[in-house]
């Protein structure tokens, strides 16, 4: 790379970096997240050139890959630990998943697209990212088998937190999800799982793309 290059490409993060903490991402650990991961990786085609702005952009399947302050939101409301077992319900590009990959032991990530899941799985073993292991299927049942989990993200709005998650959260475990119609504003919510019953913490209002039971078709 020439060094005119090199410096577009610093001064590119450090804008991104910036607006990250501008827009509330200030925990330390998710911002060293996601300057590690590359947002421009993830973004292809038409929009690519837009992967350092704080916007969510197209990608395949006619789905989004989210704006990175709400990912950074989220993945700071999440309180990931190092030994922690991260569920994620849908990949769509597979960069949320990527920047979780830098904090919690395992992520598992579960798309109904089995082209995402395809896709992002090649990117992960491009990246050299060991701990994520992708999976098509219906995210609205969880992952029975490899529950259960400290930490699960949605990042599709359903109406309600799904009930299967819910009892797929360890004791003490944290979920960070959007709830509401799909065709409004949605709210970010927190829940964590006590002893007896949960605790829920209204986050921000979020536009995400609808929780939709069932594999696609491609
Ligand atoms: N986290 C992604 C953005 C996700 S967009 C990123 O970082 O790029 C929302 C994704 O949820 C879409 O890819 C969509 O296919 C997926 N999705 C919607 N309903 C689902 C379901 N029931 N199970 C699994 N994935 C689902």
């Amino acid at each position: 790379m020439s060094g005119e290059a090199q410096e577009d490409q610093a001064e590119r993060k450090m804008r991104f970096l910036f607006a990250l903490r501008s827009k509330g991402v200030t925990d330390a650990r998710t911002l060293n997240a996601m300057e590690a991961i590359d947002r421009g990786r993830f973004v292809r085609g038409l929009f690519a050139n837009r992967a350092y702005e704080d916007m969510p952009l197209p990608i395949a399947c006619g789905q989004t890959i989210s704006q990175p302050s709400i990912v950074g939101l989220m993945t700071q409301a999440l309180q990931v630990r190092a030994r922690d077992t991260v569920l994620e319900i849908g990949t769509g590009s597979g960069y949320q998943a990527a920047v979780l990959s830098q904090l919690a032991r395992r992520v598992y990530t579960v798309d109904r697209h089995r082209r995402l899941v395809r896709e992002s799985e090649a990117l992960f073993a491009e990246l050299s990212i060991p701990n994520i292991v992708p999976i098509a299927g219906d995210g609205s049942r969880g992952l029975p088998d490899q529950a259960p989990f400290d930490r699960i993200i949605v990042t599709a709005a359903a109406e309600d937190p799904p009930g299967p998650l819910l009892a797929q959260l360890k004791i003490g475990g944290i979920m960070v999800l959007p709830v509401g119609q799909s065709d409004t504003v949605q709210r970010l919510i927190r829940v964590e799982r006590l002893e007896q019953g949960f605790d829920y913490e209204e986050l921000r209002p979020v536009r995400f793309v609808p929780l939709v039971e069932g594999m696609a078709s491609d």
